[in-house]
């Protein structure tokens, strides 16, 4: 296949320069044509203006002649035969008029009397007499072609006019006129020099030419032109001169006379001016043309150039070298090379901002204290910082391209692999460390340790990768168990200590009781109330004793949860709560309530302290307590609302604590011990607890049941 070439902008702009021209030029070429036409018909009209005047001339030079022909003709000395008279007579006529001689002849040509030679002489006979018999058969007067006249030896003219006499027509007088006078009057007129102007007789003979008549006096006017005049009596037409030059004629002949006078102009002085126009218009042309093109030639190398330089400016730049445009001498290719240079300058700077943030983002991940590396989608390594290196015992250099599974003990791998492959499937992008699943790493020597993780999924120009940082948790995990060993120890402290403190307790109460009912006569009102206060005490230190049991056995006497139905265990603690309910005339109402997964003794538990207190904590009011269950995304939010005092918020977060109390013992009565039991009881479930009140009007406690509390309920 043949491929296009793609013009230059050269070529573009010599097209662009031909395409402007040559229409222009070509209308103007038009215009100078229309021009040439106008004044060739301006002429042709002009030249038979002239022709028919001059023919009119002839004519009248004719008419002349006659009307002296016709005043001698009556001539009295005709009759009487005074030839000599009449010559004198003639002479005498010839001097204000066009006729050179004068005549009389007889109807057989023979001359009687001619003005030209002194009378006497013996005269020739007039050649073509049949001119003088049609004048004297007519009675009109007749003009003859040229002739040689027999006479004079020359050619002429004959005008001849009838005389008569009693009996008819008798003779004919004849007045001869010469070429020359026709020649006068051609000449006259003063054509342009290069006109050629002719007067020719009824045969069509030359009797009269601008130009070398002597050459042509008595010729046919040129054939061309001689078949015209038998044919027409006025026209323009295009024909070849005597002289053999192509001429524009213009001829008009006489109705009366049949004289012709033709006008002729050379084609070429016709066409001279549009020649001439043209050559200037050729070379006028040619001049914007070839200027045109050089401007264009140069303007286009110029443009061409521009583009060049800022092709090789873009290549630069593209390629992250330092872009100089020199000035290009044209004002957008200049504002161009000035975008180049800025955009240079711009790429620079965010290649400084991108090199100095990568340094940044390189000094973080090596000074972080988390391991962080980064693999492709094949579990590549391409990233190992510093940490990892100090965590694995790896050197990076060693680590770089080798797969991630190589840093956790061989038994995870596979399972490690399913994990990634899940990861990416899902199109899940990022998972957080701190979601409490411990994983395992192993060092260079084989040692295991626990980590904890986080991995976020990037799209790259490079394409997937995954960013996994990775914390060592051991301290932690360590801590965690240690701490978990204490509490455990701690709680069963409290349990024994609790449990064996009751046996005792109890012993003094009864050794207490026994001794006021066995020995109240000998004690005087002083030791009796000491033994009151002494079992007030005790019985204080029980109920105290009692609670921390309690508290301790939220977390040592657990429970698998079961479905708890949640309505009938609130009647339930309205009912142990009875006793207390008729004494406060209190109102214990319930809204509908779910069934969930839990411990129910535990649920009991936290029901009835969060009922009782708000039944306690009233202050003079009959206690109002009402119960709800609404659900939430997660599980089931609880909420027990009183009308009592209400709690300002600064101890909202306090009262959940262990032996944190607001009031004495004298304004309410308690151990400090039940909202902490709340608390352990739903955290067990997996939930929160949290109040919102209004001293003086009431508080709402609530506490959430996740849906999760099903899967922890497995012991
Ligand atoms: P106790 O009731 O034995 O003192 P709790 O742990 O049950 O201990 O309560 C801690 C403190 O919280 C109480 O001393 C009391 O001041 C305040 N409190 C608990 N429930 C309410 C309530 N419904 N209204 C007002 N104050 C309350």
């Amino acid at each position: 296949m043949k491929s296009k070439r793609i013009p230059s902008i050269r070529t573009g702009l010599a097209r662009l320069v031909a395409a402007c021209l040559i229409p222009a030029i070509v209308m103007v070429a038009l215009f100078l044509y229309a021009d040439l036409q106008r004044s060739q018909k301006r002429l042709v009209n002009d030249s038979i203006e002239a022709a028919r005047a001059l023919i009119l001339a002839v004519d009248g030079e004719f008419l002349g002649a006659e009307r002296t022909l016709r005043a001698l003709s009556t001539s009295p000395f005709i009759p009487r035969q005074d030839f000599a008279a009449l010559q004198v007579q003639s002479a005498a006529a010839l001097s204000d008029s066009n006729i050179n001689n004068i005549a009389l002849v007889e109807p057989g040509g023979q001359q009687l009397m001619n003005t030209a030679t002194s009378f006497g002489q013996p005269l020739p006979k007039a050649p073509n007499s049949n001119q003088f018999e049609s004048v004297l058969a007519s009675g009109k007067a007749s003009t003859s072609n040229l002739l040689n006249g027999p006479v004079l030896n020359r050619p002429i003219i004959r005008v001849a006019v009838p005389v008569r006499d009693d009996k008819g027509f008798t003779h004919a007088l004849v007045g001869v006129m010469l070429p020359g006078y026709f020649q006068k009057l051609l000449l006259q007129r003063r054509f342009g020099s290069d006109r050629i102007a002719v007067i020719a007789d009824a045969s069509g003979a030359v009797v009269a030419r601008t130009h070398e008549i002597d050459r042509f006096l008595g010729k046919p006017v040129a054939p061309g032109l001689l078949r015209r005049l038998n044919m027409e009596d006025e026209n323009a037409f295009e024909v070849v001169s005597l002289e053999g030059i192509t001429v524009l004629t213009v001829f008009v002949r006489s109705p009366t006379s049949r004289w012709t006078v033709a006008i002729g102009t050379p084609i070429d002085s016709l066409t001279a001016d549009l020649r001439r126009s043209l050559w200037l218009l050729g070379g006028l042309a040619a001049l914007l043309m070839s200027g045109a093109l050089g401007l264009a030639w140069i303007a286009g190398g110029r443009i061409a150039l521009s583009i060049r330089t800022l092709g090789a400016s873009a290549l630069a730049l593209g390629g992250g070298k330092a872009v100089v445009v020199p000035q290009l001498g044209i004002r957008e290719a200049d504002e161009v090379g000035k975008a180049i240079v800025k955009a240079s300058v711009m790429l620079a700077d965010a290649d400084v901002a991108l090199k100095s943030s990568e340094a940044r983002m390189r000094g973080i991940v090596e000074s972080a204290t988390d391991a962080i590396l980064t693999v492709g989608k094949d579990q590549r390594i391409v990233l190992y910082n510093a940490a990892a290196e100090k965590m694995f015992g790896w050197p990076a250099g060693q680590m770089l391209g080798e797969r991630l599974d190589k840093l956790m003990p061989a038994r995870f791998r596979a399972v490690h692999a399913g994990h990634i492959e899940r990861f990416s499937q899902v199109g899940t992008t990022s998972r957080r460390m701190g979601d409490g699943t411990v994983l395992y790493g192993q060092r260079a020597d084989g040692d295991e340790f626990p980590v904890e993780a986080s991995i976020s999924q990037l799209e790259t120009a490079d394409g997937t990768l995954f960013s996994v940082i990775l914390r060592d948790v051991t301290a932690r995990v360590r801590d965690h168990e240690a701490l978990e060993r204490s509490n455990l120890d701690l709680q069963q402290f409290a349990f024994v200590a609790s449990h064996d403190l009751k046996t005792p307790l109890r012993s003094i109460g009864g050794f207490m009781q026994l001794l006021e009912r066995n020995h109240a006569g000998q004690l005087d009102e002083k030791a009796k109330a000491l033994i009151h206060r002494t079992s007030a005490a005790v019985h204080r230190l029980d109920q105290l004793t009692e609670d921390l049991l309690s508290y301790a056995r939220v977390n040592s006497e657990v429970r698998p949860f079961a479905p708890v139905r949640c309505g009938e265990m609130a009647e339930e603690v309205v009912h142990l709560l009875d006793d207390a309910i008729r004494q406060s005339g209190a109102l214990v109402t319930m809204g509908e309530l779910p069934e969930v997964m839990g411990d129910r003794t535990q649920l009991v538990q936290l029901l009835l302290n969060l009922v009782g207190n708000g039944m306690k904590y009233c202050r003079g009011r009959e206690p109002r307590v009402h119960i709800t269950a609404q659900r939430d995304s997660h599980g089931w939010i609880f909420s027990v609302a009183d009308n009592g005092i209400g709690i300002d918020a600064k101890h909202h977060e306090k009262i959940f604590e262990v032996f944190k109390r607001l009031h004495t013992q004298n304004e309410y009565a308690g151990t400090g011990i039940g909202l902490a039991v709340c608390r352990r009881v739903v955290e067990r479930h997996g939930g929160k607890i949290w109040i919102t009140s209004v001293v003086g009007e009431g508080s709402i406690f609530y506490f959430t049941i996740p849906d999760i509390a099903a899967e922890r309920s497995a012991p």
